[in-house]
């Protein structure tokens, strides 16, 4: 269903009344496509307190023209010291040939204490007004030390800080928190975040800290960066249409051959979409008590990314909700997930290096009225990804993450009446909704063979939804 509002506000008279009206500003986002650049601008990285990161080789091989800026450049009000870098000779300049920065790398991770932490203010205060529209802020911290307080509390509170200006900076800006020690283990997440794909991800905070296992393929060259899953086979539950498909469409541009599964009523969806990627269709109800041996027997060469997608709501307040309702929804999105899990782990039919994301969503972490069966299911992801991700890859060398979207466009959200509905698309930073393609573009971050350091992550994909923490 069309956001006409969005389109309103695309017009002048319209952005007139609304503005009068003192109604949300929603920004037409700048997502990826193969014809546009990356970034209609410069990176600026600048730094705040002492710094052991080696952070500018993984920003030269993202392509971007970066500019260094350090504290005492700052300081001594050279404006450009450190110099404009051309990395690796395939810079985009500025699209109106103004040097406005298109995102904002802010290394925190020397912040340990209140006075270092004024130097993220510093930083950020003379700059954040020319970020471009659409722009990225990412700012990287460091892992809270049990044994500083005096650190924690400053790590911490890079959190409140990033979630604050998330909200107010507007433009379809995004700002996001990367906790990291090693900045080659954050390469994949840095492209991620300082890209059109993450359009719909803000306020996020994300630990890229998993160590040994993942290490190898970190930063494992791709014969081409274009197709990370070159040679790779993913399966997408629930894949014939909505965020499924959208899923399925990134993971084939990004090289994997796909399998699309879906219940046998949708098998002509999930037909024409294998044929149209090139993969092939597999109908399955997932809830069925051998649908890990039926996947496993489709795949004998094994599976290098699970996607659990395949999702229902069947709402009603407790006080009116038949048994039956509870668990056809708590069968769907939570216990076939964990026993299709545990049977492709069991069987090794997840090779190693592989990738698990599973699909959880915002009422799991805010709840919501009329959805305490899918809030728990969904609840119940998080916590099946909190508790076997540390295991899974010391034991299988495979990640496992979550991606919790807000209010998508699909199906599901068109049957959700005009009042509510406009509610939901409006109640983020970005005020609007978000399309099943930044949900398949989270996912297929959290799919590339070089995030094997993101492990046991819960990311939000809702535009930093004004519900849930
Ligand atoms: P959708 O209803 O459009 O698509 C769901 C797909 O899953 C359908 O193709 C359906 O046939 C399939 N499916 C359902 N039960 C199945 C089963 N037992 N076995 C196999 N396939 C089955 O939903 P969507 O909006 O694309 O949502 C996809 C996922 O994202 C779901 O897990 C949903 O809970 C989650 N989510 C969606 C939103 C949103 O705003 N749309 C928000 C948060 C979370």
């Amino acid at each position: 269903m069309a956001d006409r509002y969005l389109s309103l506000t695309g017009t002048a008279p319209g952005r007139f009344l609304t503005r009068r009206l003192g109604l949300p500003q929603p920004a037409a986002l700048h997502r990826w496509s193969p014809d546009r650049p990356a970034l209609y601008g410069p990176v600026l990285h600048l730094t705040a307190g002492p710094s052991a990161l080696d952070l500018a080789p993984v920003l030269a091989r993202t392509g971007l023209t970066v500019t260094t800026r350090r504290p005492e450049d700052a300081a001594a009000g050279d404006p450009g010291a450190g110099g404009t870098r051309p990395a690796d000779g395939a810079t985009r300049p500025a699209a109106d040939g103004s040097a406005r920065p298109a995102a904002v790398v802010l290394d925190a991770t020397g912040v340990r204490d209140v006075d270092t932490l004024a130097g993220v203010h510093a930083a950020l205060h003379p700059v954040v007004r020319s970020v471009a529209p659409s722009g990225r802020i990412v700012v990287l911290g460091a892992p809270l030390d049990p044994a500083d307080h005096h650190q924690s509390a400053a790590q911490q509170a890079l959190e409140g800080f990033t979630r604050s200006l998330g909200k107010e900076i507007g433009g379809g800006r995004t700002v996001n928190l990367v906790r990291l020690t090693d900045a080659g283990a954050a390469a994949s997440t840095l492209r991620f975040l300082l890209s059109p794909r993450s359009a719909y991800v803000s306020g996020q905070v994300i630990d890229v800290l998993a160590a040994a296992g993942s290490a190898a393929q970190v930063d494992a060259p791709q014969a081409d960066p274009g197709r990370p899953l070159a040679g790779r086979t993913a399966l997408v539950t629930g894949a014939a249409r909505g965020i499924g498909a959208a899923v399925a469409e990134t993971l084939a541009r990004d090289g994997a051959r796909v399998v699309v599964l879906d219940v046998p009523q949708a098998e002509q969806d999930a037909r024409s979409l294998a044929g149209r990627l090139g993969g092939t269709a597999l109908t399955l109800d997932v809830t069925a008590a051998d649908a890990g041996e039926r996947i496993a027997a489709e795949l004998p060469d094994g599976l290098d990314v699970l996607v659990h997608n395949a999702g229902v709501t069947r709402d009603r307040r407790l006080v009116n909700m038949p048994a039956e309702r509870w668990s056809s929804v708590l069968d769907v999105n939570l216990a076939s997930v964990l026993r299709t899990t545990d049977a492709l782990l069991a069987k090794g039919t997840l090779r190693p290096g592989g990738r698990i994301v599973a699909t959880a969503s915002i009422a799991g972490l805010a709840g919501n009225a009329g959805q305490t069966n899918y809030g728990a299911s969904k609840a119940g992801i998080v916590g099946l990804v909190r508790s076997l991700a540390p295991r899974a890859l010391a034991e299988h060398g495979v990640t496992v993450n979550a991606v919790a979207p807000g209010f998508i466009e699909t199906r599901m959200t068109a049957a959700i009446p005009l009042f509510l509905r406009e509610a939901g698309r409006r109640m983020n930073s970005l005020a609007q909704g978000g399309l099943p393609v930044d949900v398949a573009e989270t996912t297929a971050w959290l799919a590339d063979p070089a995030s094997g350091a993101v492990n046991g992550q819960v990311v939000r994909v809702c535009g930093q939804s004004l519900l849930g923490a």
